[in-house]
């Protein structure tokens, strides 16, 4: 494979940006070599600047569970930006963004639009902390909620880790108000609410870890997680910014049949384009400015361009079978992943989802963070450039979770299997 302008960008680009992209993943820091630049993405593929086609298993981190410039979304995004890109007031598109959240996801009675995932759980803890007047929050090892000061602390090895941020730049005196427990850990949670329960404004967690590659729940946590909200008063958040509208239309709620306070969403909301929400009890969203007192706002928030995008990805996830198919589709590729992982004697396991999945250097069940810690990374790394030299795209990182789109056929997936029983040999 040709990569001459893609090696030009980058060269310019480090001269111009950290590490020359504008987020950090991106860089390939992890796996080593350099990106690649998109020229374009169609379907399930990427292209890059020099022509070559990649089978792309992160659909921009999430978004594009319809897959790439899927016609409806472009012809939506063209018809609505003819009108004028922005608005800032009020626009109808967002009332059919708000009516269809609330329909899809019935723990929210009510919705902010926002920017991000990252304002979305910002604006859910503030509100978190306002309505309950405490101001420790509790999250997960492996968790990742954007890159506000109050998520970037690290996870210690006991249950109740006092702060450590680590990211400089992030006060102590906050990150001391992060609390940190290890996933699916059931003892530890119920003594961290022993002890401090009368303290903790909320808890917000990924149901599904997709920012340790993709670890599950076990059976009954979140529902004990909500148990424990309930019963020391905390606000119980669901970050859904990656499992909503991705695992089931209703999102890990639906499929794990717990509701949340408050839920925080981006990605597939907007259709490739920079949106977020948060939603939930309309006791608790009521008390947002200007209906209530804590105060939250965004210039560009309910952009009629990006809700045009969201609004047309809504629709069509919700065709008849759209989940089944995804679902028996990562199901095809996963064990095929794993048959020739095994086919090859490399210690291998897939975890998953509906269309989330993880990819893991090592055997045995991943339950938490530590078990996702201990996958091979050298040996992902190569199985990662053999996979882009093949034509196939995983995440250059061995702990972010792999997305499939509707457009992902039978043709990608035996071309994905195909080039994986090459790479699993090599790396033997
Ligand atoms: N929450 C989760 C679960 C995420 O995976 C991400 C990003 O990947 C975020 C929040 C932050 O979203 P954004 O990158 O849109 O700020």
């Amino acid at each position: 494979m040709n990569h001459d302008n893609s090696h030009a960008l980058f060269q310019q680009a480090l001269d111009l940006m950290p590490g020359g992209v504008n987020s950090p993943v991106r860089a390939f820091k992890s796996v080593g070599g350099e990106p690649f630049f998109a020229k374009r993405a169609e379907g399930a593929y990427l292209i890059d600047v020099d022509g070559n086609r990649y089978v792309d298993y992160i659909g921009s981190w999430g978004p594009m569970i319809a897959g790439h410039a899927h016609p409806k979304v472009i012809a939506a995004v063209d018809a609505v930006m003819r009108d004028g890109l922005s608005f800032g007031v009020p626009n109808a598109l967002e009332v059919t963004m708000a009516q269809t959240i609330t329909r899809l996801v019935p723990s929210c009675e009510m919705v902010r639009m926002v920017n991000s995932g990252t304002e979305a759980t910002l604006s859910a803890i503030r509100l978190a902390r306002g309505a309950t007047g405490r101001n420790r929050i509790v999250k997960f090892e492996g968790c990742y909620h954007g890159h506000g000061d109050s998520f970037l602390v690290k996870a210690g090895s006991g249950m109740l880790t006092l702060g450590v941020p680590n990211s400089p730049g992030v006060p102590k005196t906050l990150a001391d108000l992060t609390l940190t427990l290890p996933y699916n850990d059931f003892e530890a949670a119920t003594r961290l609410f022993d002890d401090l329960g009368g303290d903790i404004a909320g808890v917000i967690v990924e149901p599904i870890v997709g920012n340790a590659n993709c670890i599950v729940p076990a059976e009954g946590y979140l529902q004990h997680l909500r148990e424990l909200c309930s019963k020391h008063g905390a606000i119980l958040i669901f970050d859904e910014v990656m499992t909503g509208f991705r695992v089931a239309l209703g999102g890990a709620q639906a499929l794990y049949g717990v509701t949340p306070d408050l839920t925080t969403f981006g990605k597939i909301i907007g259709g490739g384009m920079p949106v977020g929400a948060y939603g939930g009890r309309r006791d608790l969203m009521r008390q947002i400015a200007p209906s209530g007192p804590i105060y939250q706002a965004g210039t560009l928030s309910g952009n009629p361009v990006a809700m045009a995008a969201g609004l047309a990805t809504l629709e069509l996830i919700q065709a008849p079978g759209f989940y089944e198919n995804l679902e028996a589709r990562t199901r095809l590729l996963r064990d095929g992943l794993q048959q020739a992982a095994d086919a090859a004697g490399v210690a291998f396991t897939t975890t998953g989802v509906c269309a989330m999945f993880g990819l893991y250097f090592r055997e045995g069940p991943i339950n938490g963070y530590a078990d996702a810690m201990a996958s091979d990374g050298a040996r992902f790394n190569r199985f990662f450039h053999g996979m882009l030299q093949r034509g196939v795209y995983f995440a250059p990182s061995a702990f972010e979770a792999g997305f499939l789109s509707s457009m992902h056929g039978e043709t990608e997936i035996a071309h994905t299997l195909a080039a994986a029983r090459e790479v699993f040999a090599d790396i033997a």
